[in-house]
């Protein structure tokens, strides 16, 4: 059902190519003590698309979280190179531990599971789950009995769907897009995930619509690697600089269309 993206990154940057692998190492004009996988570069693991987080948009890479790290790559004195991967290995804490990236940065929830295998920064984005469906379809999830239900691979909506979706038949997608595919050719009734993801989609596609949000009270963190207290210390400042310069809400307004808290 999902495509199999290959095992190796594809590395996708506005900003030129880093090489992959190799030692740590902390050279250009990164602060003291912070280790970086690719000199020169903040490499950061996330999985696309997860529009207008991240997605992909004449070769670049853009949207909220990649503004956002941005400010962290320029404390840093270094760019941000950006790594697509399925969400599976990011939430899992894989991509971080075998050091394929500095940072994880993918609309990605805080949870205690995830916590026990990387550290998160500060939360920094509010988030629940919310169903979407073709207009006049389902408007819960306990309609959708002996119908089928999609989830993307590896996330809190995938959770959700397993502990809320007893007698509906749940199929499992790789990423946001292709489950989005599914339901916009009726191949499921619905869709599960985060509702920034899927009001932001329901915007050019006039025939869906967001019919519930579940209330799960989620927020985003960026991930890094467990012992990297000095990167998390600098991510940390720049989500608390972002927000205290504005530059937070002009992101927000940007790839929004709205401000932070307004309906
Ligand atoms: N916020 C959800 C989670 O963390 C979905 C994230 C994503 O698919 N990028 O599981």
């Amino acid at each position: 059902m999902a495509a199999i993206l290959p095992a190796l990154a594809l590395a996708v940057t506005a900003t030129g190519c880093g090489s992959k692998g190799g030692a740590p190492s902390n050279t250009g004009s990164a602060p003291a003590g912070v280790q970086l996988v690719n000199a020169g570069k903040l490499t950061t693991c996330t999985g696309l698309p997860y529009k207008p987080f991240e997605y992909e948009e004449g070769g670049k890479v853009i949207g909220f979280d990649v503004d956002l790290m941005d400010i962290a790559a320029k404390k840093l004195g270094v760019t941000q190179d950006i790594v697509d991967t399925p969400f599976d290995g990011i939430q899992s804490g894989v991509d971080l531990n075998s050091g394929k990236c500095d940072i994880a940065a993918a609309g990605m929830t805080i949870t205690d599971v995830r916590k026990q295998n990387f550290d998160f920064s500060d939360p920094y984005f509010d988030a629940t789950q919310a169903l979407v469906v073709k207009k006049g379809g389902a408007t819960d999830i306990p309609q959708l009995k002996g119908k089928k239900l999609g989830y993307q691979n590896g996330t809190t909506g995938q959770e959700y769907a397993q502990k809320n979706g007893d007698g509906v038949e749940l199929v499992n997608f790789e990423d946001l897009g292709l489950m989005l595919n599914a339901v916009e050719t009726g191949q499921v009734d619905a869709g599960i995930n985060d509702n920034g993801v899927l009001y932001d989609w329901v915007k050019d596609h006039g025939d869906f619509a967001v019919v519930k949000e579940f209330d799960t009270g989620e927020k985003y963190g960026i991930g890094v690697k467990k012992g990297n207290d000095a990167l998390l210390k600098v991510i940390n400042e720049a989500i608390a600089e972002a927000k205290s310069s504005g530059d937070y809400e002009k992101f927000y307004v940007k790839w929004f269309g709205k401000k932070p808290g307004e309906k």
